[in-house]
């Protein structure tokens, strides 16, 4: 069996042209553009094309985009200053600080200083706590991408077993929280799987959807997965053969009945609801 491959670029492209048209209506509606502002500090070469993908991916969609660079050595102070400035600022609507940030910078005290209602990626603790409440205000980006990902590929979520492996703060933890809530695109049940557990394999060759969120290249084997299961490889390794994920791709897809290529899976979903997230801050 080879695996229905998931399109993540043209789910993405159906997304952001719906979001377009809804762009379009917000501006005629209102009379103002939707806005995202990106913080970029420093010189790391995948951020800055994270950033400039995400803020073509803007125009794309008539969503205005702002970039505020700081120097690599850029205080704490700095970026505090910065950030409180844009959560005064009425024409921005979304605010995005790029991770990694460098090391004399205190990641999270950042993230938390960004306006709860201007906090696009759903890092701020009062939008955490909404999600696993079940009331989100926003969907962090990623997990919302594989759910839309999964939904609109036609994969039952609800009663299926999700195995899930990495439980950072950024996909993890919060997918897990989204497809164990009662309602749609939910009612999974989910298992969190991370460095410290026992018999990985036992566990993931249960899942009917397995998301790989590792870091680790072509980790997720043929051998550790149920023949037809829907694989999701959420991974961004660079390694000498170029962009590879968290799943062995090849040999997985003869076990797997769906499965996201890399890249051209996850990733495009990601920037996609970054854009919802956007235009739903600008409603607000
Ligand atoms: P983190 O490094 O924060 O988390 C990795 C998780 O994997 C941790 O929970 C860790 O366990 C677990 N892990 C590591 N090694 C093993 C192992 N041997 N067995 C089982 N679990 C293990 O990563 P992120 O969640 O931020 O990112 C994961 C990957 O996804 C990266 O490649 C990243 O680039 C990519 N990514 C892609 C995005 C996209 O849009 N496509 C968006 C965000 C991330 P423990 O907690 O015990 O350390």
């Amino acid at each position: 069996m080879t695996a229905t491959l998931l399109d993540g670029k043209a789910i993405s492209a159906q997304i952001q042209s719906e979001i377009a048209e809804e762009v379009a209506d917000f501006i005629q509606n209102n009379g103002a553009v939707p806005c995202l502002a990106a913080v970029l500090v420093g010189e790391d070469s995948a951020s800055k094309v994270y950033v400039r993908n995400k803020r073509r991916a803007c125009e794309r969609v008539g969503v205005e985009s702002q970039l505020h660079r700081l120097s690599a050595n850029a205080s704490q102070y700095d970026l505090l200053t910065l950030v409180a400035k844009l959560n005064k600022d009425h024409d921005v609507h979304g605010i995005l600080v790029q991770l990694p940030l460098p090391s004399q910078i205190d990641s999270r005290r950042v993230l938390h200083a960004v306006a709860p209602h201007k906090d696009v990626d759903a890092f701020h603790p009062e939008n955490v706590g909404l999600l696993v409440q079940g009331n989100p205000r926003f969907l962090p980006c990623t997990p919302h991408g594989i759910q839309q990902l999964l939904e609109r590929s036609n994969i039952e979520i609800a009663g299926r077993h999700v195995v899930i492996i990495g439980r950072s703060d950024i996909v993890g933890k919060p997918l897990a929280n989204m497809l164990m809530q009662r309602g749609p695109g939910g009612n999974a049940t989910v298992t969190v799987c991370h460095s410290r557990t026992h018999d990985l394999q036992s566990i993931t060759r249960q899942a009917d959807i397995l998301v790989a969120a590792i870091g680790q290249p072509r980790f997720i084997t043929a051998d550790m997965v149920k023949s037809g299961a829907a694989v999701i490889d959420v991974g961004i390794n660079r390694t000498e053969d170029g962009l590879v994920g968290d799943v062995d791709f090849d040999a997985v897809r003869e076990v797997a009945g769906h499965i996201t290529p890399v890249p051209g899976g996850v990733g495009p979903l990601t920037i996609a609801m970054l854009l919802y997230n956007t235009l739903s801050a600008a409603r607000q």
